[in-house]
C-alpha cells in the first residue's frame, strides 16, 4: 500500500504542485487545509489532473485534538508542512497573528504528528531566514538572522524541528527547504498561483498587468549594485520545487541522512533582474507592458541568490526549468483562471 503523506496547506499555490508530485511518485497525499487562502475549487482540478480522489480534511493545524482524531484515521508516515502566513508586510502590522498561526500551529502538528508514531517531516522554510545578508550565493552555513516577524516564524519553526527530532526517543526525521522565489505553474494550466488577496511579489503583479487588473508595473528601485540596477532574485519553477520536496521525503524516509535536521537551500543559482523578468514576459506576450519607476521597497535587498550544490548533493535534486519556462506556464495558468473566471468573482 502506498505511504500516505500529511501535506498541510495542500490547497495552496506550493501546496497544490506538492500533491501532484507526490501522487506522480506513488505517494497518497492526505491534505489539511483551513481554506484561509485556496479556493474550494482546487480540489476538484487536482482531482482532475490526478485522475484520481483527493482526501481533503478542513482543519487548522492549531486544532491540535483535530490533528490527533486525524492522524489515528489516516496514519501517516511522512509530513510536508506548508500550511503558514506569509504576507511580510502583514507579519509586520499583526506579529502575534503570525507567532500563533505559524509557530504555534506547527507546535501543535509536530506534536501531534510525533504522538502519533512520527516519521519523515518536510518543512516548508524560505530564504528570508538569512535577512539582509551580503553574501552572494547564500549557502546554508550562514547565520540565520531574518528581519521581519514572517521570516522570524520560519526561523523559529526550524529551530523547533531541529529540537524535536534531536530530543532523546524522537521518532521524526526533519528537512527544512529554503525557498528562493517560486514561480510559475503546472503545465496543465489546473492550478497555479491564485492569491485571494492583492499579491505582493513580482510574477503575480505582472500578470496583474499583463490581463488588464493593474495599471502598471511599478519597479522598486533601479539604484541597487546590480547590472542593471534592479533587484536580482533566484526564481525557481513551482514544479521543480515540488519535485524537491517528494525527494527530501524519500530521502528521509529511506534513511538517508546522518543528523536528524538538516537544512537546504531550493533555487537554482541562476539570477534575474526585475528587468530580465518583465522582458521575458513582453517576449511570450509579444507587447510591451506598462512600467513606472518607483522607490526601494522597504527590506528589500539587491540579490538573492541561492548556492543550490547542498540540494544537488544531498538529494539529487537541481532544477530543470528555466525562466522562460515559469513565464510560460504563469501565463498559460492566467488564461485558464481568467476562462473559468476565477479572478472575477469568489468561487
Ligand atoms: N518587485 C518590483 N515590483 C513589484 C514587486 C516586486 O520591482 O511590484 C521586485 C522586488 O523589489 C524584488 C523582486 O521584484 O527585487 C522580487 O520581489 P518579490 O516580492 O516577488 O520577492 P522577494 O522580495 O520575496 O524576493
Amino acid at each position: 500500500m502506498a505511504d500516505k503523506i500529511l501535506v498541510t496547506g495542500g490547497l495552496g499555490y506550493i501546496g497544490s504542485h506538492c500533491v501532484v508530485a507526490l501522487c506522480e511518485a506513488g505517494f497518497e497525499p492526505v491534505i489539511v487545509d483551513n481554506h484561509s487562502n485556496a479556493r474550494a475549487s482546487v480540489l476538484e482540478r487536482l482531482e482532475r489532473l490526478t485522475g484520481r480522489s483527493m482526501t481533503c480534511y478542513d482543519l487548522d493545524i492549531r486544532n491540535r485534538a483535530g490533528l490527533e482524531t486525524l492522524l489515528q484515521r489516516e496514519p501517516c508516515s511522512g509530513l510536508i508542512h506548508l500550511a503558514a502566513f506569509k504576507a511580510v508586510g502583514e507579519s509586520v502590522a499583526r506579529p502575534l497573528v503570525y507567532y500563533d498561526n505559524n509557530v504555534g500551529g506547527s507546535v501543535s502538528l509536530f506534536d501531534a504528528f510525533e504522538a502519533a508514531g512520527g516519521g519523515a517531516i518536510v518543512f516548508s522554510s524560505s530564504a528570508t531566514v538569512y535577512g539582509e545578508v551580503n553574501a552572494e550565493p547564500l549557502h546554508e552555513a550562514l547565520p540565520v538572522q531574518p528581519n521581519n516577524p514572517y521570516g522570524q516564524t520560519k526561523a523559529m519553526m526550524e529551530q523547533v524541528l531541529a529540537d524535536m527530532v534531536r530530543a532523546p526517543g524522537a521518532r521524526s526525521q526533519g528537512l527544512a527547504l529554503r525557498y528562493f522565489n517560486p514561480a510559475g505553474a503546472h503545465d496543465s494550466a489546473l492550478i497555479g498561483e491564485d492569491p485571494k488577496d492583492q499579491p505582493n511579489n513580482l510574477f503575480p503583479i505582472i500578470v496583474q498587468v499583463a490581463v488588464g487588473q493593474r495599471e502598471s508595473l511599478t519597479i522598486f528601485g533601479e539604484d541597487y549594485d546590480t547590472p542593471d540596477g534592479t533587484g536580482v532574485r533566484d526564481y525557481i519553477h513551482v514544479v521543480d520545487l515540488a519535485q524537491a520536496h517528494v525527494k527530501a521525503l524519500q530521502a528521509l524516509l529511506g534513511g538517508g541522512f546522518e543528523v536528524p535536521f538538516t537544512a537546504l537551500n531550493l533555487g537554482t543559482g541562476t539570477p534575474y533582474s526585475v528587468r530580465e523578468v518583465v522582458s521575458a514576459f513582453e517576449a511570450e506576450l509579444g507587447r510591451s507592458l506598462l512600467q513606472t519607476l518607483g522607490p526601494r521597497r522597504p527590506g528589500d535587498v539587491a540579490t538573492l541568490l541561492a548556492d543550490p550544490r547542498a540540494a544537488a548533493e544531498q538529494l539529487g535534486w537541481t532544477a530543470e526549468r528555466g525562466l522562460e519556462a515559469m513565464v510560460t506556464d504563469a501565463w498559460r495558468w492566467a488564461g485558464a483562471a481568467r476562462q473559468w473566471g476565477l479572478w472575477d468573482e469568489d468561487d
